[in-house]
């Protein structure tokens, strides 16, 4: 960040609490060279291939065409080889090296390249082992309540269950294979097209070029009146690849329609709240609750916001603009706060944040070509990846916080065996904004009085970001898949007016929302995962529970680890009912949600 950007806001000056022993040097960018492979030279990648190509052969010899579900024993040991074969580094290490670097650079031809290559020859070999899966839920109904019982596979019931769930969507294993191989074509280039393109492009921005990623993120880095000319800078780059967007977004929803139609999904969220391993019921009331009652509160929190500032309505990129003074956060305070923070409520976690730090697990700042935003990528014997794209703003420091969280999740998850290792987005998103609130908690506890009214706004603003403009999210991918379908196509003109309607159910009108602002479906990677946005609000408001009932006894920690350990071993609503939170019940989203509308209220207190 450069000298005059920090002027705009004051730095902390933070002194760790727990007199932790200094770390020897953090890495700020990741070291694939040492974690993965020295370069695309490196002939362990062929090695390591072959390996996998070998292995896939070999099981597919050994049990295709054979009889392995006929009885418990056999299906056993059946289940275990498979594990074994899942456990094997060989077969993800060399795409996760060059997707890894497609995303530090969107230049790296190279790696674009080989990864489309490595990507062709391990699907393919994994189409091998395809029919595995497919003989394991058509074993006949009556063995399957006989198996769901049998105590020699009780590690394997809830993997067996959902299975045989899962078994009426599945297609036949011709028709599994070419959907396999026509994954990357059909939806996985198109969006990595709209997402390269995004990166290469730059604003110029007070005789700067930057990377409009980074302008992105930069723009709550910077003075308050300069925010909407940086975002006009940003919205006049979507423009001139709205059309690029629009043909994406047509592509990749028509064919999800018809994986849809052929797996015999009804709605388009369908799959993937059963693929979140969540109850469809349960999540709609969320919606519902949060769509009413949550949005009642955004919208009354940015009319206190406008009155505040004296105006009557506030520009849709000051919408989190700083009440008060502002607050930077430098990448070393974040790190020492959120050290702090992690060793205070657990010592395990305190040592997987310090080793990430020194081993470069992390990629900090923001790079010409690099992708924008944050997230943590993991994978079982491999190492948990955190990118970040740091400005030195309080939202960096969640965002550090919050991409920590997950990786806490993800080490703690290496506790189960390999098959429940990979968790739920949903538990997911519920152990970072964990993790987030609590680190937040400690950064507003350092900071002077004079900035306290400052960071409850900003817990506030991020608060409603996370649970009622996810929601509003959800409600315009809703309406944008349901056009789509219904219609045929849309528009990039009318994906704007989309966006622009749910956005502003949300603000309310005190918030100015134009119809350029609209093209920020242009860039939201999330709606590319679809209705991935639902975790966010159902995370957030859960972790809400957990950090009250934490901070209430900190004894709680014990459950915290419970669940973090749980992994994917039960379905969402089942992890939380064992630490006795029933997200079956609507109320306890609700009763949630009585936290944003405190801060709210204490808000209105300190602004009148
Ligand atoms: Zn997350």
């Amino acid at each position: 960040m450069s000298k005059k950007q920090k002027k705009a806001t004051s730095g902390i000056n933070y002194t760790p609490e727990n007199k932790l022993p200094k770390l020897e040097k953090i890495k700020t960018q990741w070291d694939l060279k040492n974690l993965y492979y020295k370069s695309e030279n490196d002939p362990q990648i062929e090695k390591d291939i072959v390996i996998a190509e070998k292995a896939y052969k070999a099981f597919a010899k050994k049990y295709k065409g054979k009889d392995f579900t006929s009885t418990s024993k056999r299906l056993l040991r059946a289940l275990q080889e498979s594990d074994t074969l899942g456990e094997m580094v060989e077969s993800r290490k060399p795409a996760y090296y060059f997707s890894f670097r497609t995303v530090l650079d969107a230049n790296d031809t190279v790696a674009q390249k080989r990864l489309s290559l490595i990507d062709d020859r391990l699907t393919k070999a994994g189409n091998e082992v395809l029919f595995f899966g497919l003989a394991i839920s058509k074993i006949p109904k009556k063995l399957q309540q006989q198996y769901l019982k049998d105590e020699s596979l009780t590690v394997y019931h809830y993997d067996l269950k959902q299975s045989f769930e899962q078994a009426k969507h599945l297609l036949t294993e011709p028709e599994e294979k070419i959907l396999n191989l026509k994954s990357d074509v059909s939806r996985g280039m198109w969006i990595a097209g709209t997402d390269k393109i995004l990166s290469k492009r730059n604003v110029s921005y007070k005789g700067e070029s930057i990377p409009l990623n980074a302008a992105i993120d930069r723009i709550n880095a910077i003075p308050s009146k300069e925010r909407p000319k940086l975002w006009k800078l940003c919205t006049d780059q979507f423009k001139t690849m709205a059309e690029i967007a629009e043909n994406e977004i047509n592509a990749v929803v028509t064919n999800k329609k018809i994986n849809d139609e052929l797996r015999g999904y009804k709605t388009p969220y369908e799959a993937t709240i059963k693929g979140y391993e969540n109850n469809e019921k349960s999540v709609l009331a969320l919606v519902d609750a949060i769509s009413s009652k949550g949005f009642a509160l955004s919208r009354k929190y940015y009319k206190l916001k406008a009155k505040h500032a004296g105006v009557k309505t506030i520009p849709y990129a000051n919408r989190s603009d700083d009440v008060g003074e502002g607050v930077s956060v430098s990448y070393e305070d974040a790190v020492l706060i959120c050290r702090d923070t992690f060793h205070g409520i657990d010592q395990k976690y305190g040592n997987i944040f310090d080793s990430m730090l020194t081993n470069g697990q992390i990629d900090v700042y923001p790079k010409p070509g690099k992708t924008g935003g944050a997230f943590c990528a993991h994978s079982t014997n491999l190492p948990t990846f955190v990118l970040l794209n740091q400005v030195d703003s309080t939202r960096s420091f969640t965002t550090l916080a919050h991409e920590m969280g997950h990786a806490i999740h993800s080490e703690r998850s290496k506790t189960q065996p390999s098959l429940y290792e990979d968790y739920s987005t949903t538990t997911a998103e519920t152990a970072s904004t964990l993790f987030e609130g609590l680190a937040q908690e400690r950064l507003i506890n350092a900071l002077p009085e004079s900035q306290k009214l400052n960071m409850l706004n900003q817990r506030i603003s991020e608060a409603i970001a996370t649970i009622c403009r996810q929601i509003a999210f959800f409600n315009f991918e809703k309406e944008l898949h349901e056009t789509i379908r219904l219609e045929g196509a849309m528009t990039w003109q009318e994906m704007g007016k989309l966006f622009v309607k749910h956005t502003k159910a949300y603000m309310g009108p005190a918030v100015e929302i134009k119809e350029d602002d609209g093209l920020s479906f242009v860039y939201v990677g999330h709606f590319r995962n679809f209705f991935y946005v639902y975790t966010y609000a159902y995370g957030e408001l859960v972790s809400n529970v957990m950090s009250q009932k934490y901070s209430k006894d900190h004894a709680f920690v014990e459950d915290i680890d419970k669940f973090l350990t749980a992994g994917g071993s039960d379905t969402v609503e089942n992890i939380f009912k064992s630490i006795g939170i029933n997200t079956n019940k609507t109320d306890t989203f609700l009763e949630s949600l009585k936290t944003l509308e405190r801060d709210i209220k204490e808000f209105e207190k300190l602004t009148k």
